[in-house]
């Protein structure tokens, strides 16, 4: 089947990939000629494990270009541009699955399917619909639930498949069905759906993966509060097969170019339809996962005091590991933070120093490891890459000025590290003391898990 995926950014240069993977002839058309340019080369356009190599052994299937025409003879159409969130309020801004869709009415035919991807607030595909209905088309939507860092797999072995469809609209679930003829194949869950159902399950999942981990840094700081130990809280809850250890894991909260975005977008548009109260309290989820950016330069300073002046290593840039994604990354906004209550901030990231650049170009940053913990007088795990995890405790401490480090990622192992001489600090770990440990069921008086360095 002849396929166009318009918007060729993080989700949509994958999906062309992928729909070339499962042996469709893809063109994927996006605005920016650098991306387009990249992927024409077969070159993945950011880092996304193994997306290069899809992208060369697709070559023959796989056409890009800036050029909307382009999609004439496609028969399925799939809109996969960014809803970001609007300048001036939560709310997500729609103009470029907009401006996408208006592009293509020129270029649909009756038998033609638009299916948007995007993450959109409910309803819009209602009002897409009827635009691509006065073409003789049909629209769709088909949410998208990879996971960067993932993507290429999630793409072509997903999870789920959510088709969301007018009513009685058989045409299309069948068009999408040899889209994904060899996912069917497999058995994967399939739910075919209405319109505004399938918008709302991808709004629904994200929150519900947000609130989760926000819940986890909320019980990060009772746990700051009474002395006690939110890694190992976490890990008792998830053996409860109801609650599972999924998305537990405490620290320094989410970000990315999807969930901060996505509860503020779905939250708002719970507003506009006159329901605010029963997403109220994703504001609370936001603001949770907000403080614990704060968190850290907290323990910072009650660590070392103020900051001017003092050199701090941040170590991880990306929103997560295996991605160079710092849309609203919490590494990069906690180097922001430091930076500004005047540290001397040096950080690195194994892939996502361009990107950070681009946004921060304030900070200064090293490629090399090293580099950035020489003669430290503490360091940040921000985020939780594998080398950052493995680094060596003991070659490490001879590295930096300052034997401390504050674990915001919750990853290292805090024996083998106090065990080198090191301060370590974690996010609602105010101890760092393992249960066996007979200090860690002493109650001490408030404020003496910050004075007192038992947690070296
Ligand atoms: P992105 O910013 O990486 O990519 C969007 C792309 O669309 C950009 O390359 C941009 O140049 C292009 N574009 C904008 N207007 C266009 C137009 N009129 N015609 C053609 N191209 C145009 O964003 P993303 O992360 O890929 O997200 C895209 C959508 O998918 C968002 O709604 C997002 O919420 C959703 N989503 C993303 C992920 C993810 O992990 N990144 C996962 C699921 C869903």
């Amino acid at each position: 089947m002849r396929i166009s995926v318009i918007g060729c950014g993080y989700l949509g240069a994958v999906h062309a990939a992928g729909m070339a993977e499962l042996g469709h002839d893809v063109v994927g058309i996006d605005v920016d000629p650098a991306k387009v340019a990249a992927l024409a080369r077969a070159e993945a356009p950011f880092h996304e494990p193994g997306l290069t190599e899809l992208l060369r052994a697709n070559r023959a299937r796989l056409l890009f270009t800036t050029d909307i025409a382009a999609a004439r003879d496609a028969r399925v159409h799939f809109i996969a541009v960014g809803t970001p969130q609007s300048a001036d309020s939560d709310a997500a801004d729609t103009r470029y699955v907009d401006a996408a869709v208006e592009a293509l009415l020129p270029y649909l035919r009756p038998g033609h399917l638009v299916v948007g991807k995007s993450t959109v607030p409910v309803g819009t595909a209602e009002r897409l619909a009827v635009s691509v209905a006065s073409t003789g088309a049909r629209l769709a939507w088909n949410p998208e639930f990879l996971r960067e860092g993932r993507a290429v797999a999630d793409t072509i072995t997903p999870d789920r498949l959510v088709y969301g469809v007018a009513e009685g609209d058989a045409v299309s679930v069948a068009a999408l069905d040899e889209v994904y003829e060899s996912i069917v194949a497999r058995q994967t869950p399939r739910i075919v759906t209405d319109l505004a159902t399938a918008q709302l399950v991808k709004s629904a999942a994200n929150a519900f993966l947000a609130t989760k981990i926000s819940f986890i840094n909320a019980m990060a700081e009772i746990a700051e509060a009474v002395g006690a130990d939110v890694v190992q809280l976490a890990d008792a809850l998830g053996h409860d097969a109801r609650i599972g250890r999924a998305f537990l894991g405490a620290g320094l909260g989410f970000g990315g170019g999807c969930l901060p975005k996505d509860i503020r977008a779905f939250r708002a548009r719970a507003g506009e339809l006159g329901v605010p109260d029963a997403l109220g309290f994703l504001a609370d989820v936001d603001s949770i996962n907000l403080r614990r950016r704060t968190r850290v330069a907290d323990v910072l300073e009650q660590e070392l005091g103020p900051l001017i002046g003092r050199r701090i290593a941040v170590l991880g840039l990306a929103f997560k590991p295996d991605s160079d994604d710092v849309r609203d990354s919490p590494a990069l906004a906690v180097a922001a933070m430091l930076r500004d209550r005047g540290g001397d901030v040096v950080a690195t990231d194994p892939v996502a120093i361009p990107t950070a650049r681009a946004r921060d170009p304030f900070i200064t940053y090293r490629s090399n490891t090293d580099d950035a913990l020489r003669d430290a007088d503490a360091v940040v795990i921000a985020t939780e890459w594998a080398q950052f995890r493995a680094l060596d405790p003991v070659a490490t401490g001879q590295m930096v000025a300052n034997r401390l480090v504050v674990d915001a990622r919750n990853v290292l192992d805090v024996d083998a590290w106090r065990s080198a001489g090191w301060i370590v600090r974690g996010l609602g770990r105010a101890h760092a003391l393992r249960v066996e440990d007979p200090r860690a069921v002493q109650h001490e008086p408030e404020g003496a898990a910050e004075r007192e360095p038992d947690h070296v």
